[in-house]
């Protein structure tokens, strides 16, 4: 099945007389004939559901349609993009442990890990994402366990050197993990360019109508713990929480890495999604394929309004041909990036709040990748817990305006941009 098709029928196959959409299963629990039946469940020696903070059907459904669309070869919902992030590294690393991350990551991410998990005992080595070979390679440490980067940066809108990044983590025996919101697997499937593990803020373009939040954690599959057993003690030897399983041996290539994140992480910190959530959020993935292909139209229409606009200092948007990452963005996301848009208005920060308090369509929200046309000042806001170095590091302006391009007609967004340009 091509993309467009999976989004409409991968993950969930009704039986005859079933129903089409998939069945939200609102239940904490689920009942069996004898409790030698559940502690085969427990003990993870047969597959099937008992507490919905494990696993819930709604849920896997979901997750299920994800994984088919990245490609990959498990998956899992988080309640959460955060809890997402979170699983993906902490399912490898430890206390004492190591890990390398590009700068140009979502604020969130960023504080996630340079703040909390280094409180937890994590050293974090952030290396630009356009870094010297010589650079990168000097980030690795014999702890190194995973390197992390997001395919399209959320704001700085880099477009992250997939394939590098991914032979870099390899030879030094660690996986590669993308973020890959902001593209989606409609524009880009990261795990088709050498990155093992995909995570998702599902809360943005995935449902696209502001109306959930949540994450999800793709396995490629192809990562071989078992080659690497020194380094990834947690996957390659038994776990005693589980009468000693190995997760490598008894799961596999594809199965290991989601079933420990599964059974230990979601377990121990409970990050599950409702699963009236996951079946809101598989509305939105019905139509995730149509939806790009509009944001993707919108985004580049207004990127090339605003920036033959006299008022406007600089625009950042990676379809376009003066972008410094056009011919990256042309190589991973042949078919568009996405629709939203960094820039600034000339007169810097007070010019730029000018702008948005007369916008009429867009509106001020702390949201992006979504349906509705949004606006964002980001120093003010999502990054503000960043200093100015930090933010430059991580690629995002102080006088920088993110704008989120929707579904609307482009005239009436293009309209909008123009009278509130003018009031400035
Ligand atoms: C929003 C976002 C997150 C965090 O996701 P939440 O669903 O808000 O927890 C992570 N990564 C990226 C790229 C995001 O845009």
């Amino acid at each position: 099945m091509k993309s467009e098709t999976k989004c409409i029928h991968a993950g969930y196959t009704p039986g005859n007389g079933e129903s089409r959409m998939i069945p939200i299963i609102q239940s904490t629990t689920f009942k069996y004939d004898t409790s030698e039946e559940m502690g085969k469940l427990f003990d993870l020696e047969a597959s099937g559901y008992f507490y919905t903070r494990l696993q819930n059907p709604t849920n896997d459904h979901v997750a299920a349609k994800i994984c088919a669309l990245e490609g990959g070869s498990a998956a899992m919902l988080t309640s959460s993009g955060q809890a997402a992030s979170f699983y993906s590294v902490f399912n490898l690393a430890s206390c004492g442990d190591h890990v390398i991350s590009s700068t140009a990551i979502y604020g969130g991410t960023y504080n996630l890990f340079a703040v909390t998990m280094k409180r937890m005992g994590i050293e974090f080595t952030f290396v630009d994402p356009d870094c010297s070979d010589e650079e990168l390679e000097a980030a690795f440490r014999e702890n190194t366990k995973c390197v992390f980067g997001e395919t399209l940066a959320n704001p700085a809108l880099t477009v992250f050197d997939i394939e590098r990044f991914a032979d870099a983590a390899h030879k030094h025996g660690v996986p590669l993990i993308v973020d890959n919101t902001f593209a989606t697997p409609i524009n880009c499937r990261p795990i088709e360019w050498g990155a093992d593990i995909v995570t998702h803020s599902t809360t943005k373009y995935m449902d696209g109508h502001d109306a959930t939040v949540g994450g999800a954690i793709i396995d490629g599959g192809k990562f071989d713990w078992m080659a690497h057993k020194d380094k990834f003690p947690g996957l390659t030897t038994p776990d005693e929480s589980y009468h000693g399983i190995t997760y490598a041996e008894k799961f596999g290539l594809g199965g290991a890495f989601i079933t420990k994140a599964t059974a230990q992480l979601m377990r121990d910190l409970g990050s599950i999604p409702s699963p009236m959530n996951a079946y809101i959020l598989n509305l939105g993935l019905e139509s995730l394929a149509v939806r790009m292909e509009r944001h993707c139209s919108n985004g580049l229409k207004a990127a090339q309004f605003l920036e033959a606009h006299e008022k406007v200092a600089w625009v950042n948007y990676p379809g376009l041909p003066s972008n410094k990452y056009y011919e990256r963005a042309k190589k991973y996301l042949p078919n568009g990036t996405c629709g939203v848009i960094s820039f600034g208005v000339k007169g810097g920060r007070e010019a730029a709040s000018r702008f948005m308090s007369n916008l009429k369509v867009a509106i001020i929200a702390t949201h992006v990748a979504d349906a509705h046309t949004c606006v964002l000042h980001p120093a003010s806001s999502t990054h503000r817990q960043m200093s100015d170095e930090e933010l430059l590091a991580a690629g995002v302006a102080p006088d920088l305006v993110r704008l989120s391009v929707g579904i609307e007609n482009i005239d009436d967004i293009i309209e909008d941009l123009d009278q509130a340009l003018a009031a400035v």
